[in-house]
């Protein structure tokens, strides 16, 4: 049956009653009917009627063409009068009878003939099923309208499609629909079927039911019912609603009607294999014979909805690739971090841009120091900012969440947490941090002192007073099969962003092809070694820098062969150092002593060398290749440093190939230079050593310059990589670590369509980037081209970067699996499908 000449629910019950499960006689108005009718144009509806039979009670049930546009509510118990009421009294007693005449006057005096629900509030309640409650109901109706209650059951019926066909096309319902993606001239069938009573005598009732759990999608029952009642009775809150299995917390259906519960879980068997999905049932018990009204997709999580997929793919009810589209890749996030429980209770104090998932619990601390200090004593922290910088590296390696009162997706704070894995909200603009009293002051004036423990949500962007109950994660399981099958069918590489062993190793798990950005200027902020880079930084000439650097040096080299060592035979790009030095420079006066005491010199030479250093607009100022230029030594001892770790590697058997990578690259003789002094450096270690390696060196895309002459930038290139944060922030000329404060504002008022730090702006930035790739390939056709900004993760972005047939993306440790994913979705969407996708839609 066409959904889109009956709709959806029309669709599903003809499926049902085709498997010969037991669905009550229905017959289906069509979206075309349900559109004339809206106009006035009614159908005779006595030859319809005749089909139920003289007795015949029928409901009206929504059909829209899709599932998730919503439609009018169903109307149960029409062709109820006086007549067939006594027939009922007999039938099934005087109190069922009257609890479904009474419920039948107030349904169609509120939504037919549209009264107000509140002249029937006090009459007590229908389903009492009371004598003297049906007759206020039917003399409320009668009064209002001036008017006996209809007794012909064609008049009720021909109102009930009337009203409800009418409502389809009301304002409310429009605009509801609209914004679930409904087209304008979205269409509703209209199901006309036999009444399953619910009440009477006998077990009765009716309910929603499942046979996957949602929390895990394993096998498990759940759902509500509700003896003695209709339709979603069961599921209204305040309903001394019943169970599904037996429940010491009060009856269930598995009591009441063993049997019953029995045909359920085998009619879902049935369902579950032709639909390719697993179900919910929406049912009816009449003396304790099973009728289903609806079988829509199984309640789920993102764990159970993976879940649920496997188990389908190994019972051969789905292919594989119809598995991975099952699953939205952003919810991922869902099963790689601890997240709050669904049922948990907490305070929220904070909101704010979530920016790194997951959900962790820990005491605030408010600077770096009091952040290491925490890990120490192996006690979990959350460190609240103002914002974060450079400095705060150690204070971030050592906290388990962060809490930014600015910034936004692309802030400091937020790519380190993302990089880390680390929870985190930043841009919570409701909170007012006051450093030197250590306190934070929340929106309803509660105020926070370190040491107060706090749970911050960077899934939902929230901040909540105390421990909130969690949910752990599972990587193992159907979450691993699932993966699996994503990496075969991704036909882009996915490479992770990681300054850190523990970055990398963490990307392996998740099945990574390589590191696609190694920031090295975040090693410098470890442990002991800023001092020295500090040294480095201080030094007036070349001869006390190389001092400093040489001291580096071993540091670097053991980081880059744990590095080469834990991704194997995995590419390993390493990014020469990126950041404005005056972002290594002590910042308080305590700092600054510190480093005058470690330096021998008198802290004016620290405060001018300082000072020296500030600039205007530093992110457009002294770093990247213009450090590289300028002070080449720095360059010199990376390269070094790699160079040797690949010497290091080889000797012990692995093969690593180095990737090398200049950061801010604008024009081509910036490349020609480092190019010249690496290769200088290769050669000197490679006689040195005796060992042979190949390494490529590539430039950043991330100024439009670059973009612009990626020609001349490939012609000595072995890769390129567009660095799209930069990129979006220069194209746009809009401040990575500022936008937060209006971006909201700007997305809101739809000024921009997204934020274009989070998706890739394809018009603009995209244009560059496709401008770039033309020329960088016609002056080079063996360039490799990839992306490693924030956008790396970025399903839509991922799309682009595929159709314009890059080499891989890199994103954040914890955001590979969503990236691959997205990837395998484009690839399987592009692919011959077959004819097992959703079944739903
Ligand atoms: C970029 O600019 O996109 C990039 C990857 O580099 P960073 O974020 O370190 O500036
Ligand atoms: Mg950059």
């Amino acid at each position: 049956m066409p959904a889109h000449q009956y709709g959806a629910r029309a669709r599903r019950l003809a499926k049902l009653r085709s498997l010969d499960l037991p669905v009550p006689l229905g017959f289906v108005i069509s979206v075309e009917t349900v559109r004339n009718i809206a106009e006035g144009r009614m159908p005779d509806v006595a030859p319809l009627l005749a089909e139920f039979g003289a007795k015949g009670i029928v409901s009206v049930r929504s059909s829209p063409v899709m599932r998730d546009w919503g439609g009018p509510e169903s109307q149960l118990n029409i062709g109820l009068n006086e007549k067939i009421y006594q027939l009922l009294c007999n039938r099934l007693g005087q109190a069922a009878a009257t609890a479904l005449y009474c419920r039948f006057v107030q349904d169609y005096s509120i939504n037919v003939a549209r009264l107000d629900e509140a002249a029937f509030a006090g009459l007590g309640n229908a389903e009492a099923g009371s004598a003297k409650t049906l007759r206020a109901s039917v003399a409320i109706y009668e009064e209002e309208l001036d008017e006996a209650f209809p007794q012909d059951p064609r008049h009720q019926l021909t109102q009930v499609l009337r009203s409800m066909a009418r409502a389809w096309q009301g304002t409310s319902a429009r605009i509801l629909r609209q914004a679930r993606g409904a087209p304008a001239d979205a269409g509703l069938g209209l199901i006309v079927q036999r009444m399953a009573l619910g009440l009477g005598a006998g077990e009765s009732g009716a309910g929603v039911v499942q046979f996957s759990d949602p929390d895990t999608g394993k096998v498990g029952v759940s759902g509500r019912y509700l003896t003695q009642s209709q339709g979603r009775d069961a599921l209204i809150k305040g309903q001394k609603t019943g169970y599904i299995a037996i429940d010491a917390r009060g009856a269930s259906l598995q009591e009441a009607s063993p049997n019953a519960l029995k045909n359920l879980r085998s009619y879902a068997k049935t369902a579950r294999i032709a639909c390719r999905d697993a179900v919910r049932f929406d049912f009816t018990l009449e003396d304790n014979k099973v009728w289903l009204l609806d079988a829509t997709p199984a309640v789920r999580n993102s764990k159970a909805a993976v879940q649920i997929a496997v188990d389908l793919v190994k019972d051969k009810a789905i292919s594989q690739q119809s598995a991975l589209l099952r699953l939205e890749p952003r919810n991922l996030t869902e099963l790689l971090h601890p997240q709050v429980d669904a049922k948990a209770e907490f305070e929220i104090f904070a909101s704010g841009i979530a920016a790194s998932p997951g959900a962790v619990t820990g005491a605030i601390v408010f600077t770096a120091t009091a952040a290491q200090a925490s890990a120490a004593r192996g006690e979990p922290c959350i460190l609240v900012r103002r914002e974060t910088g450079p400095e705060d590296i150690r204070g971030l390696h050592s906290a388990n969440g962060v809490l930014t009162e600015r910034g936004g997706m692309t802030s400091h704070a937020a790519v380190i947490a993302k990089g880390l894995g680390l929870p985190c909200v930043v841009g919570a603009s409701g909170i007012k941090l006051h450093l030197k009293a250590k306190t934070v002051i929340c929106q309803n004036d509660t105020l926070l002192a370190e040491g107060d423990i706090i749970t911050v949500d960077g899934t939902t962007g929230k901040a909540m007073i105390g421990p909130v109950a969690m949910s752990q994660p599972d990587l193992g399981g159907a979450f691993a099969t699932f993966m699996g099958w994503a990496r075969t069918h991704c036909d882009i590489g996915i490479r992770t962003n990681a300054d850190s062993p523990t970055d990398a190793r963490l990307a392996q798990r998740f099945g990574v092809d390589g590191i696609g950005l190694c920031r090295t200027e975040h090693m410098f902020f470890k442990d002991d070694r800023l001092t020295v880079m500090r040294e480095m930084i201080m030094a007036d000439n070349e001869n006390d820098r190389r001092v400093a650097l040489d001291l580096l040096l071993p540091m670097q080299r053991s980081d880059f062969i744990e590095l080469f060592e834990i991704m194997g035979d995995n590419p390993v790009c390493i990014r020469l150092f990126d950041p404005p030095l005056h972002e290594f420079l002590p910042h308080s006066r305590d700092e600054m002593r510190e480093l005058a005491e470690a330096m021998g010199l008198p802290i004016s030479r620290i405060i001018a060398r300082t000072e020296d250093l500030a600039e205007f607009n530093p992110m457009l100022g002294m770093r990247g290749v213009r450090l590289g230029i300028t002070i080449p030594e720095i360059y010199e001892i990376q390269a070094r440093a790699i160079f040797e770790a690949a010497v290091h590697c080889t000797k012990n058997g692995s093969k690593p190939v180095p990737e090398v990578m200049i950061p801010l690259v604008s024009a081509h003789r910036e490349v020609e230079m480092v190019k010249a002094r690496l290769d200088g450096i290769a050669a000197a270690v490679q006689i040195e050593s005796g060992v042979g390696f190949d390494y490529h060196l590539g430039a950043m895309v991330e100024t439009p310059r670059a973009a612009l002459r990626a020609g001349d930038l490939a012609s000595s290139s072995a890769f390129l990589s567009f660095g799209t944060n930069d990129l979006t922030q220069m194209a746009y000329g809009l401040s990575r670590d500022d936008s937060g404060r209006f971006m909201r504002d700007y997305v809101n008022q739809q000024v921009f369509a997204e934020d274009p730090f989070q998706t890739l702006d394809i018009d603009g930035v995209g244009e560059l980037l496709l401008l770039a790739a033309k020329r960088g390939r016609a002056a080079n056709q063996s360039i490799t081209l990839s992306l490693c900004g924030e956008h790396g993760a970025d399903p839509a972005s991922i799309a682009f970067c595929r159709e314009a047939g890059f080499d891989y993306v890199s994103c954040s440790p914890f955001r590979v699996p969503i990236a691959r994913l997205a990837a395998a979705q484009c690839a399987v969407r592009d692919g011959a499908l077959g004819d097992d996708g959703d079944y739903w839609v």
